[in-house]
């Protein structure tokens, strides 16, 4: 799932590349990516790219007076094109969810993975008519202390669930919260509101410090490969801890799961798997 350092280095490339840009044609390959239906995507057409930018996870591409906000949720991807495939775009078939040509020959596709199909684009006037840009909290790249440490404070989730959730912190996802929960060795069940937001406030920044500078300048297609090199932990279950060679656990839910390391964040514990847990009850 792209998080805030992925769509931060999309944002870099596609401003450098599609900032200028024309738009010839917007083809829908998967009806239920488009969430709205007026303006219709067709009123692209002509228009040219001014700005790209991002709030929390969602890209957006601001033309004129319309802002095309895309989120990639878990299986979505940006494919950049320096030229279009010439082949026609078919509806309901495989990851292709909408492609964007340019007048220059040049253009993108949003993509999505597997059968769930989660990852969403609104065509609107104003960004905010998209509900999740609208309630999304303060940026996890730019959140000044006092913020953060209200952020955490005032809720009684546990530290994991916080950081991943939008409408408190903005740009935190699975992957970065399990790094962010490592360096500053805590376990993801510690209640939010009971940790020192200093101290996770300062593991968030160099985590997201890190992976912002690897990710910087790479073409989409390198973006998720560099991102899962730089994890220490996430996604790295039955692997050694970097920092103390202890295996790395994981904790299984029905549909996701969580990684830690079981000597640098729960005294020696290893946390129960909460995927048993529901087929035992
Ligand atoms: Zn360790």
């Amino acid at each position: 799932m792209p998080e805030l350092p992925e769509v931060d280095a999309l944002v870099g490339f596609l401003r450098t590349r599609a900032v200028g840009e024309r738009v010839e044609r917007a083809d829908l390959a998967e009806l239920s990516l488009l969430k709205t239906y007026d303006p219709p995507l067709t009123a692209l057409v002509g228009r040219t790219v001014d700005d790209v930018s991002r709030v929390g996870k969602a890209l957006i591409l601001t033309l004129g007076d319309l802002e095309l906000v895309c989120r990639l949720a878990r299986a979505g991807w940006l494919a950049w094109h320096d030229r279009v495939p010439a082949t026609a775009v078919r509806m309901g078939r495989g990851p292709l969810g909408l492609r964007v040509s340019f007048t220059s020959g040049a253009g993108f596709d949003l993509r999505e993975a597997g059968t769930t199909k989660n990852a969403s684009v609104a065509l609107v006037h104003d960004r905010h008519e998209v509900p999740a840009v609208a309630q999304a909290g303060p940026d996890a790249g730019s959140i000044d202390a006092e913020t953060f440490a209200a952020a955490l404070g005032g809720t009684r989730a546990r530290i994991k669930n916080a950081l991943v959730d939008q409408r408190l912190l903005a740009g935190i996802g699975n992957a970065y919260s399990d790094e962010i929960l490592h360096v500053a060795r805590l376990s993801p069940f510690a209640p939010a509101h009971g940790v020192d937001p200093d101290h996770v406030l300062e593991a968030m920044r160099g985590v997201l410090g890190t992976a912002r500078e690897a990710l910087e300048g790479l073409p989409p297609a390198q973006i998720k490969a560099a991102k899962k090199r730089g994890l220490r932990v996430h996604g790295r279950a039955g692997e050694p801890c970097p920092v103390c060679g202890t295996t790395i656990a994981e904790v299984s839910y029905a549909d996701t799961s969580l990684q830690y390391c079981p000597t640098c964040q729960t005294g020696g514990r290893r946390l129960s798997d909460r995927r048993m847990d529901r087929l035992l009850r």
